[in-house]
């Protein structure tokens, strides 16, 4: 017991020096002695206990008294400290002890500090893994109210347009039919009207899209299974998007791929605007003159569709984005209003109700492209996958449609 003896000799030298040291203000000074005297009697038991373990608990009671931000900062956490009270222990010792009773007693305490510090440093890691956790988890929550209220929203919004829009249509389309035929100015209010109406066109669609991506948003999106074969569907997306290809002067090529002529079980309409979608933002974001190609493949339980442009391309970073609700990228001010038109961009709702759709069908969809680059135009590719679906996945249509072919 040498050297806890020893160590009783440098108490209230001890006691003093390390406050002084440790605090540089008199009313923490004040406060502080009493946790330093705390720390020099466990460290006095350690010693005689030789348990190092002893020391856990006011170690612990300090690194809980840290800050978020002390323990962040290098310069907040505990280690300095803990080697600065080791050190002034040692030169202490040194000065007020003979030189056998200072060795005994550097021998003895360098374990004990050196559990210590290791003992504080796994504390402040986990504390601080703990505090990070907490806010990822406040972060997680507040993301997915976020996300409720824009759900909501998008619902609210769509079901309040819908009524006054509905009134709108019907009031130009009776007003249409009660211009007087010999008018003089019959024409000029046929333009104005045709103006209104394709206005009401426009918003009737993004109240569309915005209840497609509600349902879609809320699972409520059920698909009516029907054959089909994908070379006739791209074919009659060839035929409704033939004037805008003409009027931005762009070559689309549908190609003939293993696999497009193949009856499969799907949801036409729903397959119909998804592809749409993806064809049309080939062509929209794609300068005057440029290439879309649609080509694919017949892979094992899936035919593989693929929609590639010479446009302005996605940079990597975006590709999760753009299927995101509102997930529009660029300056949305620079966009020009049109559904083709170049970068004619629209409210950022097509490729999430596109991927709604693939992904209820059992289909994946991605993108690939380099980067984004309105000079050399490196283009995307869009890849949708969907299953070569032989039966429709339900059961009634399934035995239907089996007794159908059995009948004939
Ligand atoms: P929007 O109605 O804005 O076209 P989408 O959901 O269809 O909305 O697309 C989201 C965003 O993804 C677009 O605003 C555009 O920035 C980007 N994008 C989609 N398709 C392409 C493409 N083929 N080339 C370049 N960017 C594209």
């Amino acid at each position: 017991m040498i050297t806890s003896k020893s160590l009783l000799k440098i108490r209230n030298n001890w006691i003093s020096e390390v406050a002084n040291q440790l605090a540089t203000q008199e009313q923490v000074k004040e406060d502080l002695l009493e946790e330093i005297s705390r720390f020099f009697d466990l460290l006095l038991q350690a010693v005689d206990l030789r348990d190092p373990y002893v020391l856990d608990p006011i170690l612990s009671d300090w690194v809980n008294t840290r800050t978020e931000t002390e323990l962040e900062n290098p310069e907040g956490s505990l280690m300095p400290v803990l080697s600065q009270i080791q050190l002034a222990t040692f030169n202490i010792a040194e000065r007020n002890l003979t030189k056998e009773e200072t060795i005994e007693t550097f021998t003895a305490l360098l374990p004990i500090f050196s559990h210590g510090m290791e003992f504080a440093s796994t504390e402040e890691t986990r504390l601080h893994v703990q505090h990070i956790t907490s806010e990822l988890e406040k972060t997680r929550a507040t993301l997915e109210k976020l996300e409720k209220s824009k759900s909501d929203f998008i619902s609210v919004a769509a079901h309040e347009l819908k009524t006054p829009l509905t009134l709108i249509e019907g009031y130009v389309s009776m007003l249409k039919d009660t211009l007087p035929q010999e008018s003089s100015r019959k024409d000029l209010a046929d333009i104005y009207l045709k103006g209104v109406h394709a206005g009401t066109r426009r918003l009737r669609e993004i109240v569309d899209d915005m209840i497609d991506v509600s349902m879609i948003d809320n699972n409520l999106l059920s698909l009516n299974f029907q054959p089909l074969w994908i070379n006739r569907l791209l074919d009659s997306i060839h035929r409704e998007l033939s004037e805008s290809i003409q009027q931005r002067n762009i070559s689309l090529n549908i190609n003939r791929f293993p696999g497009s002529d193949e009856m499969i079980f799907a949801d036409g309409e729903r397959l119909f605007q998804a592809f749409r979608n993806v064809i049309m933002n080939g062509i929209k974001y794609t300068p005057d003159g440029g290439k879309v190609n649609v080509d694919g493949r017949l892979l094992p339980g899936f035919i593989e569709i693929t929609v590639s442009d010479t446009g302005i391309g996605i940079d990597p970073e975006d590709h999760g984005r753009i299927f995101e609700k509102f997930g529009r990228l660029g300056n949305v001010s620079l966009h020009s209003s049109g559904k083709t038109k170049f970068k004619g961009g629209g409210p950022g709702l097509g490729l999430p109700i596109t991927k709604g759709i693939i992904d209820a069908h059992g289909g994946a969809i991605w993108v690939e492209s380099i980067g984004y680059d309105e000079k050399s135009y490196p283009g995307s590719t869009f890849h949708i996958m969907l299953p070569l679906r032989k039966t429709p996945p339900d059961d009634k249509t399934a035995k239907l449609f089996k007794n159908l072919i059995e009948a004939n």
